[in-house]
């Protein structure tokens, strides 16, 4: 397991992959320690999860830099990570027991309910693009219900990994209450035909996705999926223009364009969208690429070399299918897994810009005709994660929600994740919710109380 630096290219830090032996101690002490951390009260959870955001804020600045050396996201967005890490610990800290109360019921018996028990072992097979928050949104819930968690994580972030887990522990999480796994992917199924292992958690690709809830499914065992998205990205002529186009920018480039719910299909109506055309060319063609650890940077690298040629791939085929580059287009002069912020239009159907997920900052500018249209033209993608649609008019924002394809709508604004809202998608970006409510009723056994 390797860090590589995306932008300096040397390779900061490596970590052996753990012998079979010591993963199988290590699963053997995760169930050991759910025997006693499933009866601890809340309170007493609380207290472990409190402490776990306090050391995030405290070791904000290094953790930042950890993430930014090993993966090139910009510091000032690693920052906000760290902290949001915080927030999804004291949010379940503080809502798990509510959450998790029981569920009163009316039915023939004198009493009825539902009280919610946790499952064991869960585990945990995680992304490199943002790799405190996806880890956290995961361990946050799933602690506070009692059970206890198990990481892999990507293999590129091993740094990342290891601060994790140090957390917790430092938290006062007894030993094996939450493990980071040093394993590649290919020792993934045999963790879950382990019998302590109850159920997964995937963030991340489409391939990564299915093999692991096949695993899952082959041992009954429920998975969470949180899988890639082309998400749609509206806008009609009721909108604040300037407003949206600034958001479209800042929805498609975050993370260096490495995001699950980044926007990548923009979709203007015909009456506007010269204006919002032009708008976001000036805007994107302004961005800055350099040090993700300076200010004044804008685009950092890509994650991996792999990644960066891979959208490079894309965006060639669909050129040479007869997408036009408005901006952008190519992997410019610098060292390191650098890809230029990029605009195409006239996307031909069946090219890659019109079927697969662009995991880097490339937007794809389609005009519709109306908001119907606009709608066929949302759909009509293998991918439901989220929406963002613009308008005022109160009769296309109703149509936009009943209509669009996606786990989320946002209405002007970007889509984003928050602690007190599910988060999920359907279609094949996956299946389950994580966050809110929704996300610790993921791994609880819901069970039915009938007293006569
Ligand atoms: P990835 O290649 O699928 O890797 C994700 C994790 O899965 C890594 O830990 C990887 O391990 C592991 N993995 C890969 N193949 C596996 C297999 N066959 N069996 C078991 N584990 C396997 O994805 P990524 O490139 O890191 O992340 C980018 C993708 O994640 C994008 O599609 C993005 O949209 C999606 N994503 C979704 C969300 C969401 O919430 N919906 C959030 C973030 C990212 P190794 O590193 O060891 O290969």
């Amino acid at each position: 397991m390797k860090s590589q630096n995306p932008f300096t290219l040397e390779i900061e830090f490596s970590h052996e992959e753990m012998s079979d032996q010591a993963v199988s101690d290590a699963l053997y002490r995760a169930d050991i320690a759910f025997q006693d951390w499933r009866w601890r009260s809340f309170e007493d959870r609380a207290v472990v999860l409190n402490k776990a955001a306090d050391l995030l804020d405290e070791r904000r600045d290094r953790l930042a830099e950890i993430a930014t050396r090993e993966m090139g996201k910009r510091l000032s967005e690693a920052v906000s990570e760290v902290e949001k890490c915080a927030w999804v610990c004291r949010h379940y800290a503080e809502h798990a027991q509510a959450y998790l109360s029981d569920d009163q019921r009316d039915s023939d018996k004198d009493e009825s309910y539902v009280r919610y028990f946790p499952l064991g072992v869960i585990l945990a097979v995680m992304p490199w693009n943002f790799p405190f928050w996806q880890v956290f949104r995961f361990a946050a819930p799933t602690l506070m219900a009692g059970n206890v968690g198990l990481l892999k994580h990507a293999s590129n972030v091993p740094q990342c990994a290891v601060e994790i887990e140090r957390i917790f522990t430092d938290a006062g999480a007894p030993r094996g209450v939450f493990t980071t796994l040093m394993i590649g992917s290919s020792k993934v199924a045999d963790v879950i035909a382990n019998p302590v292992v109850k159920a997964t958690s995937v963030t991340g690709s489409g391939p990564a996705g299915s093999a692991v809830a096949a695993q899952s499914g082959d041992e009954v065992k429920p998975s969470l999926l949180e899988l890639g998205g082309s998400d749609p990205f509206i806008v009609m002529p009721s909108a604040d223009i300037e407003k949206a186009v600034t958001t479209a920018v800042t929805a498609r480039m975050i993370n260096n364009g490495q995001s699950c719910i980044a926007a990548k299909r923009f979709i203007a109506h015909a009456d506007i969208f010269d204006d919002f055309r032009d708008r976001f060319v000036e805007k994107v063609a302004a961005m800055k690429m350099g040090d993700p650890m300076k200010d004044g940077t804008d685009m950092g690298p890509l994650a991996t070399q792999d990644i960066r040629n891979e959208l490079a791939e894309q965006v060639e085929k669909s050129v040479k299918a007869g997408a036009k580059v408005l901006v952008g287009g190519g992997k410019g002069e610098m060292d390191g897994h650098f890809y230029q912020p990029t605009i195409l239009t006239d996307i031909p159907d069946n090219s890659p810009a019109a079927t697969e997920e662009f995991f880097g900052p490339v937007a794809l500018l389609f005009k519709a005709d109306s908001a119907q249209h606009a709608i066929v033209i949302a759909n009509d993608s293998k991918f439901g994660l989220a929406s963002s649609v613009w308008t005022t008019e109160p009769a296309e924002q109703d149509l936009f929600i009943n209509r669009i394809e996606a786990g989320s709508t946002f209405v002007n604004s970007m889509s984003a994740s928050d602690p007190r809202l599910p988060f999920g998608g359907i279609k094949v970006s996956g299946y389950g919710r994580e966050l809110s409510r929704e996300g610790i009723l993921a791994f609880v056994n819901a069970k039915t109380i009938g007293i006569t």
